[in-house]
């Protein structure tokens, strides 16, 4: 589950991570009485205005501005509020902003005694670490820095016995360059990030740009938080943090069916039962020539009522030019299944992309016999070769 900003600002908060102070509002009044109430808390009478999104990039897509009094907090939240924001990471259209956060101004006026950094902590699945990425080159894409200046990225692995230990603390501030009250300071923020990032079972947390303020504070401008959905059962009170409009609406639909679907780029629905069958199922399309339109999982009991709603979630994809099912009928017999499409096929009324089903296993042949016979244009394949053979078939 991906974060808002100031959603994983306050996470980072209740840990002890400083950071940018804000106030969340999805309206230009509301902006100007947040900006007020931050002067009053920080004395400062310049905020930045940051689109909420679950989207890097902001600031290069206009997502992010300065307001030096508030009137421009408001004619600035006007603007930002309602926009369709494009960023390097949003799709063409882009991304809708519902929610604005109004933060205090930390890059002092007039003051160029600042640095930016770059702190990450991710889990390497190579070594099955967990581990804190961080660079001198902050505020910029580090997927760049990366690329072009490798050198300039540090990594501290943690050991899962030990945990963090405070040598590497220490390691990290002074890789960055610091010295004096800023080495202090980052020590306590980078532990107080690890320590963030363990006990919400992130599997990211990723604050670009971490400032040096001029008067040498270590805080959080920008956090980028997923935390692990396998874990949200020990984090109830996250679940509120979750925002479906930022999801994929098809995705989102299918989840609350209790699917498996993820919604992809290509042309050929499917429709498997196990997730196993379901990445080889994927690889048939390929071979077919061909490029799966989604990954959908309908689990164990592939009924009718199953199998429809499978089928009005596949056929929500306007790309989908032809859907496969592949079922294998252990528990469930393949007739079973077979009755279930084609109930499913003349409930729906009308479907016009071509379907192949291959059902193997019990009683696969009068599985067979039952799709044959059922006047639909529905073509059935026992093997897999034959079944990728009916899909280039049908593209073609
Ligand atoms: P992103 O573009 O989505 O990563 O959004 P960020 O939160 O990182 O903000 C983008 C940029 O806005 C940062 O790299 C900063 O340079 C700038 N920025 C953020 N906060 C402030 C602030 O308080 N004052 C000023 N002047 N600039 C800021
Ligand atoms: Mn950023």
């Amino acid at each position: 589950m991906n974060l808002h900003e100031y959603q994983g600002k306050e996470i980072l908060s209740t840990f002890g991570v400083k950071i940018q102070k804000g106030i969340v509002v999805s309206s230009p009044e509301e902006a100007v009485a947040a900006a007020k109430t931050l002067t009053e808390e920080t004395g400062t009478g310049w905020h930045v205005l940051k689109a909420q999104v679950h989207a890097g990039g902001r600031g290069k897509g206009g997502g992010v501005k300065l307001a030096k009094n508030l009137a421009e907090v408001e004619t600035i939240a006007g603007q930002i509020i309602g926009m369709q924001l494009i960023t390097p990471q949003t799709s063409a259209e882009g991304k809708k902003v519902h929610q604005v956060l109004v933060a205090e101004d930390v890059y002092y006026p007039g003051e160029t005694e600042t640095s930016e950094f770059y702190i990450s902590v991710l889990l390497n699945r190579t070594t099955g670490r967990n581990m804190i990425m961080y660079s001198t080159e902050g505020g910029m894409d580090i997927e760049t820095v990366a690329e072009e200046t490798p050198h300039l990225i540090f990594t501290e692995e943690i050991d899962p016995a030990t945990g963090m230990l405070p040598f590497q603390a220490r390691r990290v501030a002074f890789n960055l360059g610091l010295s004096g009250a800023a080495f202090k300071d980052m020590t306590k923020f980078v532990s107080a990030l690890y320590k963030a990032y363990d006990k919400s079972d992130a599997s990211l947390f990723e604050i670009n740009p971490v400032l040096k303020t001029s008067d040498n504070k270590i805080l959080a401008v920008d956090a980028k938080v997923t935390i692990d959905d396998n874990a949200l059962f020990r984090h109830k009170d996250y679940l509120e943090l979750r925002d479906i409009r930022e999801e994929n609406p098809i995705e989102v639909e299918a989840d609350a069916l209790g699917l498996n679907y993820v919604d992809l780029e290509g042309n050929v629905g499917c429709m498997v039962n196990g997730a196993g069958l379901a990445m080889a199922t994927m690889d048939l399309i390929k071979q077919a020539g061909g490029e799966p339109a989604n990954f959908l999982d309908v689990g164990g009991t592939a009924d009718a009522s199953r199998v429809e709603a499978a089928f009005q979630i596949i056929l929500k994809d306007p790309e989908v030019k032809a859907i496969l099912i592949n079922i294998f009928g252990g528990i469930v017999r393949c007739d079973r299944v077979a009755q279930g499409v084609i109930d499913a096929y003349k409930n729906m009324g009308t479907i016009n992309v071509p379907i192949i089903v291959r059902l193997q296993g019990t009683n696969a042949d009068i599985a067979k016999e039952l799709i044959d016979n059922s006047g639909l244009d529905v073509q059935s394949a026992v093997e897999f070769q034959e079944a990728a053979d009916k899909v280039q078939a049908v593209l073609a």
